[in-house]
């Protein structure tokens, strides 16, 4: 009896635990108004450690195993909230309220104008000046999963959209090495609403990304004019250095003589994914022949952003002292594609009241041997 009761009490004592260690959370900082910033630890069965903050829902760390089990950060970050003060290119963020440029902040919905922030030349970039990667989420535990639920409400005219938009999105290790990502939201005015995750992998954990494979799975992108707007055209990627249906390195054709990839100094574009249905299809698979490392990325949206960190030049300071050069990261930013609400062509980005957002993506992490 003794025994038995000493069983059911460690047991208890486990889940207690074992709840209470999920997310794990601690100070990480404050911001300059003095609000708190707090990080949140995940971690799974196989030893795969993934962190955020509540302050843009960054993804700080992400900790994965090689072919040996050997384990690397493999995304960009901070050690601290003064990294992420100064302004870095929305590394780990959650991007919104719309991800991407909005060609010179301005579109028309229900027969009024809008004007937006306009914060990258003359367009609106990725939500504008105080976009939601610049705000402190409120942070919670989703009863029963390995997860963190970071939310907040975008206040009708916030850098320019209509309406109060509320919004929800949730980061859930598993014990397959998946990382479930996924986005909620509801507003009270019709408006453009385009969320998605803009961490900057390296599989190797340094150096360039330009030994990555990478397979897109994808029969056409969208072309960009001068400015990175889309022209509206959908074009073939065949016979161009677009096309990654089959797993090629990044770098094999970067710096080719392209009209597209000067104006991008190298991908900076959206791929319109080949999917049929409804659910999380594949969109990408990176494989890092050094170390292993895989990443497959699939997602309910119909394009992805793939940049490859062009615009890096090695200033920024990173974790652990570690420099982030030209091309060290690359982004897949799964999501509609940039500036639809311009192009009726597009698949459409406006909510409106009573409909609900619901988007997921999941990046799977793996090794070949
Ligand atoms: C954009 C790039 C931009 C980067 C960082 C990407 O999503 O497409 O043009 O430089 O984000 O802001």
């Amino acid at each position: 009896m003794r025994a038995s009761l000493r069983v059911i009490a460690v047991a208890c004592a486990g889940a207690l635990l074992h709840a209470q260690a999920t997310p794990a959370r601690a100070r990480f900082g404050t911001t300059p108004d003095g609000t708190a910033v707090e990080r949140f630890a995940l971690r799974n069965a196989n030893g795969v450690e993934f962190n955020a903050i509540n302050y843009g829902g960054i993804i700080t760390s992400l900790r994965v195993p090689d072919r040996r089990g050997a384990m690397a950060d493999v995304v960009f970050g901070f050690d601290s909230m003064d990294g992420y003060l100064k302004k870095p290119p929305y590394f780990g963020a959650i991007v919104g309220r719309y991800g991407n440029r909005i060609a010179k902040g301005t579109f028309s919905l229900d027969g009024k104008t809008y004007r937006l922030a306009t914060n990258n030349g003359v367009n609106h970039l990725h939500g504008g000046n105080v976009g939601f990667d610049k705000v402190v989420w409120k942070a919670e535990p989703i009863p029963g999963k390995n997860g963190i639920a970071f939310s907040r409400v975008s206040r009708d005219g916030e850098e320019g959209y209509p309406g109060n938009l509320t919004v929800r999105v949730t980061y859930e290790l598993t014990d397959r090495n998946e990382l479930i990502v996924d986005y909620h939201a509801t507003t009270d005015k019709a408006t453009p609403v385009n969320l998605t995750q803009h961490s900057y992998f390296n599989l190797a954990g340094g150096g360039d990304i330009l030994g990555h494979e990478m397979m897109i799975n994808a029969d056409r992108y969208t072309p960009v004019d001068a400015t990175l707007i889309p022209t509206g055209v959908v074009a073939p990627v065949a016979g161009t250095p677009f096309d990654f249906r089959k797993p090629t390195a990044i770098g094999a054709r970067i710096d080719q003589a392209d009209a597209q990839l000067k104006i991008g100094q190298g991908y900076d574009h959206n791929w319109v994914l080949n999917r049929a249905g409804s659910g999380p299809q594949l969109a990408a698979r990176v494989v890092e022949p050094v170390s292993g490392r895989t990443m497959e990325v699939s997602t309910t949206e119909p394009g992805v952003q793939f940049y490859t960190g062009n615009f890096l030049d090695g200033t920024i300071v990173g974790k652990g002292g570690q420099r982030y050069v030209h091309r060290g990261g690359f982004c897949l930013e799964t999501q509609h594609y940039p500036d639809s609400p311009n192009h009726a062509n597009f698949p459409s980005t406006i909510l409106r009241p009573g409909q609900e957002y619901n988007s997921r993506t999941v990046f799977t992490f793996g090794v070949v041997r």
